[in-house]
């Protein structure tokens, strides 16, 4: 079965011809968006024949065709060799080139991931690097972990780096800013990796960067407006609408995990109170069952989850809880976003099943339509924000990052957000 590309939702060839993410502005931003567009139709349904994909492009065949020798010499696709067959000779195949790969990492508060990950999404290696409270030294050991991934893996061309960080990132100089769960002061992490690796860098939140995997290597073709909202330690959350990705004024859109619900509640890592991520995280989770339990043994948010498969009352009322307040919270984000689906990442998405009735429930209640959104769990935590991350580099060769940057240029020296 045919698929359809993530980011190419609409044929170009149509009136009406919109891509994912993608402005269309100048004759040059014209012939990038072809390219994404081979090379996304390439991705979906390899091997595909250069006359396949201006079939279901709607290209020209000559526009494809001067785009496949663009993408051969950069080494982004490969082509098989000719085969004769009785019907006479069938025309080469394109395929991605597995052997461009990418360093990813995903840096959370308590622990990094590195890995190395193919064109197609697929991982050669992943190592857990732990994560301290000095930024220079995280990020040398993440550089040497890399390093090492390089050193085993000579056959292979490195492309770049791609991080999904627990913070939103700066679209003017590409830095993580506003980071609360990690405390990291202004550090310049995108510069230290570059220094170090020699590739380009990539940062990208680590809401968005799953977001980005889901459109490249994921589940939601076709799909124009969606929210993903990861809930782990801190809320964080991506936006899609009308086939775009919102980043927002310096890219800190989505900080829906920072809005106050209750100005008496307890303090959040923003500096604020009574945030949504502080009712609806799984460390508010793991603070209901310390006050139901007060005597007892500290747990994890694993050993709380299987106390609560266990029947034990206080676990359940403290998943409940927060099941409830993620909910509320998503009912609130329905109104403002409307979107046809909401994707839950985060460790809360491995345990989907204790969740979704709760979560659902409270989302739905009252909604506008009487319906709501769909609802799908991402489900696989760490592996969606490493996909993310080399989606994150993909894209800088894409619209998205075009665009976002386009913006970024565009915006006067005086208006820069005073932090
Ligand atoms: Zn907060």
């Amino acid at each position: 079965m045919k698929r359809t590309p993530a980011n190419t939702k609409v044929a170009p060839s149509r009136a009406n011809a919109q891509l994912a993410y993608v402005e269309v502005g100048s004759s040059e931003l014209t012939r990038d968006i072809n390219r994404d567009i081979v090379l996304e139709y390439v991705r979906a349904m390899q091997p595909i024949s250069r006359v396949d994909v201006a079939r279901a492009s709607g290209l020209q065949p000559s526009t494809v065709s001067s785009i496949v020798e663009r993408l051969l010499e950069e080494r982004w696709i490969r082509e098989s060799s000719m085969v004769k067959t009785a019907r006479g000779r069938r025309p080469t195949l394109l395929s991605l080139n597995d052997d461009m790969v990418f360093l990813v990492a995903d840096i959370r508060p308590n622990q990094a991931i590195a890995a190395v990950v193919d064109l197609s999404g697929r991982f050669l290696e992943r190592q857990i690097v732990p994560v301290c409270a000095h930024p220079e030294t995280t990020i040398q050991s993440i550089a040497s972990v890399m390093r090492a991934f390089q050193a085993r893996h000579t056959d292979k061309t490195f492309q770049g780096v791609g991080v999904s960080v627990p913070g939103r990132v700066d679209l003017s100089t590409d830095e993580m800013v506003f980071a609360p769960n990690l405390q990291w002061q202004a550090f310049p992490m995108r510069a230290r990796l570059h220094a170090l690796l020699g590739l380009e860098v990539q940062l990208e939140n680590d809401a968005t960067a799953s977001l980005l995997a889901e459109l490249w290597f994921g589940r939601i073709d076709g799909v124009r407006n969606a929210v993903l909202v990861t809930v782990s330690e801190g809320i964080g959350a991506a936006i899609l609408a009308d086939g775009r990705l919102i980043a927002g004024r310096d890219g800190l859109a989505g900080e829906f995990g920072h809005i106050s619900i209750d100005p008496d509640g307890p303090e959040c890592g923003c500096g604020g109170k009574g945030c949504w991520e502080v009712f609806a995280s799984t460390t508010a989770a793991l603070r209901t069952y310390r006050e139901l339990q007060p005597s007892g043994a500290a747990v994890s948010f694993v050993q709380l989850i299987a106390l609560a498969m266990d029947e034990d009352p206080s676990a359940r009322a403290a998943l409940t809880q927060q099941a409830r307040a993620i909910g509320q919270g998503l009912h609130l984000l329905n109104a403002i976003m409307s979107p046809d689906l909401i994707l839950l990442a985060g460790d809360v998405s491995l345990f989907y099943d204790v969740y979704r009735d709760v979560i659902e429930a409270e989302c739905r209640a009252g909604a506008m339509d009487g319906v709501g959104p769909r609802f799908v769990s991402v489900g696989d935590g760490d592996m969606s924000r490493l996909r993310g991350a080399a989606a994150v580099v993909l894209q800088r060769h894409s619209g998205y990052y075009r665009a976002a940057h386009m913006r970024a240029d565009k915006r006067s020296p005086t208006t820069s957000f005073a932090r």
